[in-house]
């Protein structure tokens, strides 16, 4: 693996941890989020207004199609979809990406070399001795 993929490979690792990350937070705060909406306005007196959580729905969804769309580092296209199907796996699961076979173990493996390459030398020889 040279530089130019260590360097490519870790800006679309990080990019996957991005969406994965902004998709799981509105996964888990929607359902709370509406509540919290709704008991909001029923205590203003404003009616109930448990129906803002279908736009909150929408937003999720489209974070949802956001990550699994995401794009393979090393060869553009779609990490886990070909043809528009997902062939029984999604983003999450999906280990090597579909077209290129190119293995997310390889992209956490440039993420560590990246981050190996971006500390002072004391600190990686600190690192290697464990
Ligand atoms: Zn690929």
């Amino acid at each position: 693996m040279d530089d130019i993929e260590t360097i490519a490979y870790t800006r679309g690792w990080r990019d996957y941890k991005k969406r994965r990350t902004i998709f799981l937070f509105s996964f888990v705060t929607w359902i709370p989020l509406c509540f919290v909406i709704s008991y909001v306005a029923n205590l203003l007196g404003i009616g109930d207004y448990i129906w803002l959580c279908v736009p909150l729905m929408l937003v999720w969804l489209v974070l949802e199609i956001r990550w699994s769309l995401w794009p393979c580092p090393r060869c553009g296209k779609q990490f886990a979809v070909r043809d528009g199907f997902f062939y029984g796996q999604s983003v999450l699961i999906a280990s090597k990406c579909v077209h290129c076979g190119l293995w997310k173990t390889d992209l956490m493996r440039a993420e560590r070399l990246a981050q190996k390459m971006a500390k002072p030398e004391h600190e990686a020889a600190v690192d290697d001795l464990h």
